[in-house]
């Protein structure tokens, strides 16, 4: 394809792309494909012979899009959000057509500076000042395992990485009930098994109780034990819990344990000096994250991942061949040192495009008013008689149940809400989750796509209750 033909096809296609936001609202939420049915429209093999770009595009159109499930329609309540802007996108295009590579400084000195700066931004963006340094990490799977894996190391005095996990004495981490599969997952590619995560419990807020917390630690260090590393959760996905970081702060500190904070989806709400208590205790954190890609309106993927001593987390990750030496090394952050991936896309510029496009302010009108009416809706969802709240609002978040008058048993209930869900994401005009609270299968509803009006809510809402009362 010469540049013309390309310069061609940009312009058709930023034309779709700028219909796409303005009709999605107009399509089911959710996919209605079956399995299998993109996959009957694929060749089995790659073409011999290169075809025609207007070909590629109308099938585009007429296999890919209706397979699709749109994460970017203004009534997707579901999950958390991973929304995205217009200012991000713009930025990804470029990013995507400079194509550079971020492993170095040498090889991208803008993506490298631009990436420290946009990470002092969002420091002083949500509260954590400048006491952290920070990296862009391409998800918070990857970004909790840097801290497990810095975290192991500080524990065995750097010891698994040069000799192995059988040099050291057995490893424990910590996390609540309620932390995200991710950090399980991380636990086991770490090496420590799973059976050496301890799940501790939480309390009927859904935080981690910190009593249970160091019982754990002091019957781990009685067995032999060696406890490597606590995670704690702001904004835990099934329900939003929150861990009290200084309260599980000060046990780490007592017992030299290494603390990470998985924020991963409330982090952004920190933008509101409101909710800074929720970081009250952060001076004991080694590490924090939170993901801009999940409703800082930047694509996928985008992890912010802060670190108190960088030292400790380039002493975990870094080997440097003679192929990587540049004549800079070692005046300059060079960030392969801080991440599992050697290369590394120029993430940083999608930040700068959202913070200089919406700015401060207009990013935090908008966070509030997902959270106002996520708090509506708790209202009205609380004052009907016929559901029920299952978890306490949270930021925008907040879980429910259908329960007509008549049904009072559990199972029944359970049932009766798996069936509303799937007759709700079927029906398309909203998306929902489920998840267990208590053994008991509610629905979750979270605000936090870009585009999402207080008449999205209420809408999706009416759809939910014209929904049961026709099952
Ligand atoms: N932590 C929490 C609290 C999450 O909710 C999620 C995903 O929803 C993750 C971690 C994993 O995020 P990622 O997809 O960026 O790895």
């Amino acid at each position: 394809m010469d540049s013309e033909e390309f310069r061609h096809h940009g312009h058709q296609f930023v034309d779709w792309m700028a219909e796409y936001m303005n009709t999605v609202s107009d399509q089911p939420v959710r996919s209605g494909v079956a399995p299998g049915d993109i996959a009957a429209q694929l060749p089995a093999s790659a073409p011999m012979a290169g075809e025609d770009m207007a070909d590629i595009f109308a099938d585009f159109q007429e296999i890919v899009m209706p397979g699709i499930t749109h994460w970017q329609h203004p009534r997707f309540f579901a999950y958390f959000q991973s929304n995205t802007s217009p200012p991000s996108i713009l930025a990804e295009m470029l990013m995507s057509t400079v194509a550079g590579n971020c492993l170095l400084w040498q090889t991208s000195p803008a993506g490298t500076e631009m990436e420290t700066r946009m990470m002092e931004w969002l420091a002083e963006m949500i509260g954590l000042g400048s006491e952290f340094e920070g990296v862009i990490q391409d998800s918070a799977s990857s970004a909790t395992l840097c801290a497990i894996l810095t975290g192991r190391e500080k524990a065995t005095g750097w010891k698994v990485n040069e000799d192995g996990l059988g040099a050291v004495p057995t490893l424990a981490a910590y996390a609540s009930v309620e932390a995200h599969s991710s950090i399980e997952k991380d636990v086991m590619v770490a090496g420590l098994g799973r059976n050496n995560l301890r799940k501790i419990a939480v309390n009927a807020e859904f935080s981690m109780i910190p009593a249970e917390l160091e019982a754990a630690i002091e019957a781990d260090v009685v067995a032999g034990i060696k406890p490597a590393v606590v995670i704690a959760c702001l904004g835990t996905t099934g329900v939003g819990g929150m861990d009290d970081l200084r309260a599980v702060g000060e046990i780490c500190r007592r017992h030299n344990v290494y603390l990470h904070v998985d924020a991963a989806w409330a982090g952004t709400a920190l933008v509101l000096e409101e909710n800074r208590h929720l970081i009250d205790g952060i001076e004991y954190a080694d590490s924090f994250i939170f993901n801009p890609h999940k409703w800082m309106f930047t694509n996928f993927d985008c992890t912010a991942h802060f670190v108190r001593n960088p030292g400790d987390l380039t002493r975990t990750l870094s080997i440097l061949p003679e192929y990587l030496k540049g004549r800079e090394t070692g005046s300059v952050i060079d960030y392969r040192d801080w991440s599992v991936q050697l290369g590394r896309r120029f993430r940083a510029l999608k930040l700068w495009f959202v913070m200089r496009s919406f700015g401060v302010e207009g990013i935090r009108q908008i966070i509030a008013n997902h959270i106002a009416w996520a708090a509506e809706l708790y209202e009205v969802v609380d004052a009907d008689p016929e559901f029920e709240i299952m978890s306490p609002l949270r930021l925008s978040l907040f879980s429910f149940r259908y329960r007509p008058a008549g049904i009072e048993n559990d199972n029944d209930l359970n049932a009766l809400n798996e069936r509303l869900l799937n007759a709700i994401n079927d029906d398309g005009r909203t998306y929902l989750a489920q998840t267990l609270v208590n053994g008991r299968y509610v629905i979750r509803f979270v605000t936090g796509q870009t585009a999402t009006t207080r008449d999205d809510v209420l809408a999706a809402w009416a759809a939910v209750k014209e929904i049961a009362e026709s099952l």
